[in-house]
C-alpha cells in the first residue's frame, strides 16, 4: 500500500525544491513528487501548514548501551531522537564494553534493529579501549558496517598513534572524528579558563587545549590525506584553523552543538548549574558569535547534539564532581529554528544542509533527497508551534538539559524512516 503525504511545504536544496506539493511513497522509497497525486490503494496524511525536509541526522550521540543503561539505552535514546525529529543518529563508542571490535558493532546494530525508533549508525573506537596505545580492530569493524572512527571523550595523545589511525582509516575511506583535547593541558578544567573560571573559582579549561590539538590533527590530515571531522568545535580561533584547512583543499570538516551556539560561559551563574557543565566547556560570547558566523558562511559543516545523558543523581552533585555533558536530541531542531532560522540568520535550505545533507556525506551514507527513487527518510516540522522545554516531556531517560524552561518556536511533528512513521502529530509511534 502506498502512502501519500499531502500539502506540506517541501524544502530540499539538493533538488532546488521549495513548494507546497505531495509525496507518493511505496516500499520505503519516494515514487513521485507532484500535485494531486494518487495511487491504486493508498493511505494519506494531510500535512498542511507544515514543512517537510530530508530526514535529519545527528552524527554525535551517546546512546550509552551497553554498560550505562541507567543513563540511557538504545530504546530510549532512539525514541528521544524520533521525538526530536531525527531519522538517524551515529552512536559513539565510549560504552562498556567499548565499541572497538566487530562484535560490539554487531551488538549495537542488532539491538537497534530490535528496539530502535531511528536508524543507528555505529562509530568505532580508533584505539583499543580508547586507551590511545593500540589500534582498534578498524578493518574488521568496517567489514561489519562501522561508518566512522572516534575516541570521543578524549584526545589521542600520541601523535604517532594518531597518524597510524588516519593512515589506516584512509584505506577504508572512513572519516576519523577526533575529540580534540590536549588532556594534559586541559587537566581537571571545569569551565572555560578566563573570566568564568576566575568568577566561579573553578579550575580553568583553556581554549588552547582544544586549538593545539586541532592544529596537530589538521597537520596529520595533510600528511595522510585521511578525511578528518573535528567534533564539537567551540572556539573562534579553532574555526579559523578549519577555515584555513578548507581553503588549502584539505578534507577537513567540523561540527558544532546548539549549546555552544546558544549558551556561553556567562550563563553559568553562582548557583553552579551542573546541567551547563559540558565537554568542551561553554566558551565566551565572542566564540559563540564566531561559531554562528561559521554556520552562516559554511565553515561549519554540521550541527550535532553530543547528546550526553546522565542520571539525575550523577548531575545532582557539586560542580566539580558532576559528569560532563547535556542531552540534546529533543531540543536541537527547535533551538536551530528559534535562534537561527526565525531570527533570519540562516534559511531553511542552510538548516537542511547542516542537519540532513552534510551529516550523510561525511559518514558516507546514501543521499536522501525529496525526489523519486530516494529512501523515504523524512522529517516534518511545524515552524509555528510555540512550546516550553520541560523535563517531563523528554523521552530520553535523562533530564540533564541546559534548556529547561526555554521558550522555543518550531517543533518536529512527524518523522518517517524508510516510509514508516516513527512519529505522528508529535507522538512517537509504538
Ligand atoms: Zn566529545
Amino acid at each position: 500500500m502506498a502512502l501519500i503525504l499531502r500539502n506540506a511545504r517541501l524544502i530540499d536544496p539538493q533538488v532546488g525544491l521549495d513548494e507546497v506539493a505531495d509525496l507518493l511513497i511505496r516500499d520505503g522509497r519516494i515514487v513521485e513528487v507532484g500535485h494531486d497525486l494518487t495511487a491504486k490503494t493508498y493511505v494519506e496524511r494531510d500535512l498542511s501548514g507544515k514543512i517537510l525536509v530530508p530526514g535529519l541526522v545527528d552524527i554525535h550521540v551517546h546512546l550509552r548501551e551497553h554498560g550505562f543503561e541507567l543513563k540511557e539505552d538504545i530504546a530510549s535514546g532512539t525514541r528521544s531522537a524520533a521525538h526530536g525529529g531525527f531519522t538517524a543518529v551515529c552512536a559513539m563508542p565510549n560504552t562498556t564494553p567499548i565499541t572497538d571490535n566487530a562484535l560490539a558493532v554487531e551488538y549495537v546494530k542488532a539491538r537497534a534493529a530490535e528496539v530502535g525508533k531511528c536508524r543507528v549508525l555505529v562509530s568505532g573506537a580508533c584505539t583499543k579501549g580508547l586507551g590511545g596505545e593500540t589500534l582498534a580492530e578498524m578493518g574488521d569493524m568496517v567489514a561489519h558496517g562501522c561508518c566512522a572512527f572516534t575516541d570521543d571523550g578524549r584526545g589521542i595523545k600520541d601523535t604517532g598513534m594518531m597518524r597510524r589511525v588516519l593512515d589506516y582509516a584512509a584505506q577504508f575511506d572512513r572519516v576519523v572524528m577526533p575529540h580534540c583535547q590536549d588532556d594534559e593541558l586541559v587537566g581537571k578544567g571545569q569551565v572555560n579558563e578566563g573570566v568564568a573560571s576566575t568568577r566561579l573559582g573553578l579550575e580553568g579549561w583553556p581554549a588552547e587545549g582544544e586549538e593545539l590539538e586541532i592544529m596537530r590533527d589538521i597537520a596529520l590530515c595533510r600528511l595522510t590525506g585521511c578525511p578528518l571531522h573535528i567534533q564539537h568545535l567551540t572556539t573562534k580561533r579553532a574555526l579559523d584553523l578549519v577555515r584555513a584547512a578548507k581553503a588549502e583543499g584539505l578534507p577537513v570538516t567540523c561540527e558544532v552543538t546548539p549549546h555552544h551556539l546558544v549558551l556561553t560561559e556567562d550563563h553559568i551563574g553562582d548557583d553552579y548549574p551542573t546541567s551547563l557543565k559540558v565537554n568542551p566547556p561553554l566558551r565566551t560570547a565572542e566564540d559563540a558569535a564566531g561559531l554562528i558566523e561559521g554556520v552562516v558562511d559554511g565553515s561549519v559543516d554540521v550541527i550535532v547534539t553530543d547528546h550526553a545523558p546522565h542520571a539525575e543523581w550523577e548531575k545532582d552533585r557539586e560542580f566539580e564532581l558532576a559528569p560532563f555533558g547535556m542531552i540534546g536530541l529533543e531540543t536541537s531542531l527547535s533551538l536551530i529554528l528559534t535562534y537561527l532560522v526565525d531570527k533570519g540568520i540562516i534559511d531553511y535550505n542552510r538548516m537542511v544542509e547542516l542537519m540532513a545533507i552534510r551529516p550523510r556525506e561525511i559518514l558516507r551514507q546514501e543521499r536522501v533527497a525529496l525526489e523519486a527513487g530516494s529512501v523515504a527518510d523524512l522529517t516534518v516540522f511545524d515552524p509555528n508551534i510555540e512550546w516550553t522545554v520541560q523535563a517531563s516531556d523528554f523521552l530520553s531517560k535523562a533530564k540533564n538539559s541546559g534548556f529547561i524552561g526555554y521558550e522555543l518556536k518550531g517543533r518536529a511533528t512527524d518523522v518517517y524512516v524508510g516510509g514508516y512513521a516513527t512519529m505522528e502529530n508529535g507522538v512517537v509511534v509504538e
